[in-house]
């Protein structure tokens, strides 16, 4: 039979139950949603009582910790790893690392880390099996105590995991302020749905342990969404339901056997000196600037053996600049270099080795295809200004400032090449354009000329073909080569008559413009025609 036990009857029964093993542990693992193998567990306590039967954590739990017992039952479950691993270690079984729950009352217990440590090595686990798991409010009991009790933890070897990460007690100054090695993000915390509000701040959490080099660890997950989602956002470890409930020992020993086995590993390995931190404090000048006062920002890590950009954090400036109707995640997820050629992409890797070398701020521009889904592809020149910020034994950390300059490119294109895009725009309105180098008598015609009247890419000796084609009508041929010998003088700048074209005579408005050089001398001739429409009305 199942019955809650109260207050009275759980503290009369204690003893008892640490004595015979009442207290006992149910493991959960943690799995690579990308691997599917186990990366570690957690250790989760359990109660059966003998005559009431199955005890919940969320009703003993406090009335331990309301008692100051909690910490004897926690060296109890930490004893059941310690066996457990060593049975592990004993009969060739490979375990994974198992996190135990640290009670923020057993931050407040003087000896508590080296009461467990004494078991560890009583028990002589490598301390890599084990990782202390505390909860972000533990804070609560003060700074500077949490923080003395992972340096502690961290002397002696242990990873610290932050649990019920975002549960609300001021979750980034605890981070930025706490040393741990593991996030712990519950998914319940952020409850609706992953799409709204709740998935913007999951993943500005998962970016921004990215950024401090944490790995972090998505926990009750219930469905194959939730963790594709997460791995999506770059969170790709989980633990919950979707893979396994906590499940006993006998259980999960089975599992270490069925399932394999990885090391976690962080995203990002920065180097400890720099203080990253700053930048995911909302209140620090870092961030003020960042989100205000600079135009188009970006952060990125860079791996010049492999040549690999990875974006960590872009601001809105960024997204409006560069994103071309991207979303910011999609820019966080999407390669900065891929849109690149190679051409370019030497320019910017060069920049960037300027940038390592001088330490100093280096600047390029470069054109990228950048891609969305809603707009396509798109050609857009970026001008960047890089600086060095940061750098890891593999890995280099930059800030960029960016610019797209696409429309300014434009316009100096468009200047350079306005003669050839003019003749382009007559080919949509009607009108029949060709040039005439003056020098060779080599004339070219426009798409029109070559379609409608058949007329060769390349014209030699012009305009004598044209009319012999008939083109040109004989009794205007001859005022048609004084023309060509009046421009090729320099003598006019401007001719301009109406003449019947082709063997159907029809009316054009012919007209010729001459360029010359600096000199003066002629160089070309633009000519064009147009059909008159009515002229005489
Ligand atoms: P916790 O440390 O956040 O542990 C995770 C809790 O979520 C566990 O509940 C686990 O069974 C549950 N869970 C895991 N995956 C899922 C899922 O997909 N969906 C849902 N709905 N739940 C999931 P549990 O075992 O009841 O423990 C509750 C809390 O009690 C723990 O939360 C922890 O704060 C505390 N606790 C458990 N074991 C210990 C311990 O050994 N020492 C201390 N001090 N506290 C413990
Ligand atoms: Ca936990
Ligand atoms: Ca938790």
């Amino acid at each position: 039979m199942n019955k809650i036990m109260t207050e009275q009857e759980l503290l009369e029964c204690f003893d008892d139950a640490v004595r015979f093993g009442h207290i006992f542990v149910n493991y959960q693992p943690k799995i690579n949603h990308s691997t599917g193998r186990m990366v570690g567990a957690e250790a989760l306590m359990r109660w059966t009582n003998p005559e009431y039967g199955m005890q919940y954590p969320s009703n003993f739990i406090p009335v331990l910790e309301k008692h100051d017992l909690i910490y004897r039952a926690d060296l109890a479950v930490f004893e059941r790893v310690c066996r457990f691993l060593r049975s592990c270690l004993d009969t060739g079984i490979t375990p994974v690392p198992v996190s135990v729950n640290m009670s923020r009352y057993d931050i407040y217990r003087k000896n508590y880390v080296e009461e467990i440590e004494k078991l560890r090595k009583q028990y002589d686990i490598p301390v890599n099996y084990l990782h202390v798991e505390v909860t972000e409010t533990s804070a609560i009991g003060g700074m500077e105590l949490v923080s003395s009790v992972l340096k502690q933890l961290h002397d002696y070897g242990y990873i610290v995991e932050m649990d019920d990460f975002g549960s609300g007690y001021s979750s980034l100054n605890v981070l930025k302020d706490l040393a741990v090695d593991v996030i712990k993000l519950d998914m319940r915390f952020l409850s609706g749905s992953i799409g709204g509000r709740g998935g913007t701040i999951i993943s500005a959490i998962v970016q921004m342990a990215k950024w401090l080099g944490t790995p972090v660890i998505a926990e009750g997950v219930e469905t194959l969404e939730q963790a594709d989602y997460m791995k999506s956002i770059g969170c790709k470890y989980v633990q919950g339901y979707l893979y396994s409930k906590p499940v006993a020992e006998e259980d999960f020993l089975q599992k270490l056997q069925k399932i394999d086995q990885e090391p976690m590993t962080p995203a990002l390995d920065l180097i400890k000196t720099m203080d990253a931190g700053r930048f995911w404090d909302p209140d620090s000048m870092e961030t003020l600037i960042f989100n205000n006062f600079v135009g188009g920002a970006v952060i990125f890590t860079y791996q010049k053996q492999k040549e690999k950009a990875e974006i960590l954090r872009v601001n809105k400036k960024y997204v409006r600049e560069i994103g071309m109707n991207m979303i910011e995640q999609e820019i966080l997820d999407s390669d900065p270099l891929q849109g690149m050629d190679e051409q370019n992409r030497k320019i910017y890797f060069d920049t960037l080795d300027r940038a390592i070398a001088s330490n100093d701020e280096e600047t390029c521009e470069t054109w990228r295809t950048v891609c969305s889904k809603t707009c396509g592809e798109d050609r857009i020149c970026v001008r960047s200004f890089i600086r060095l910020i940061g750098k890891t034994e593999t890995q280099y950390l930059f800030y960029a400032m960016v610019q797209n300059v696409t429309a300014e490119k434009a316009r100096y294109h468009e200047l350079y090449e306005s003669e050839r895009r003019f003749r382009f725009a007559s080919e949509q309105a009607n009108v029949y354009a060709w040039e005439v180098d003056l020098a060779t008598r080599k004339m070219r015609p426009c798409f029109r000329c070559m379609r409608d009247l058949n007329i060769p890419p390349v014209v030699y000796n012009y305009p004598e073909p044209v009319i012999e084609s008939g083109i040109f009508p004989p009794d205007y041929a001859d005022m048609y080569r004084h023309w060509m010998a009046q421009l090729e003088a320099g003598e006019v700048d401007h001719l301009e008559a109406v003449m019947p074209l082709t063997v159907g005579r029809i009316p054009f408005h012919v007209r010729f413009s001459l360029e010359r050089d600096e000199n003066g001398k002629p160089l070309k001739a633009y000519g064009s025609a147009t059909l008159v429409v009515d002229e005489k009305e």
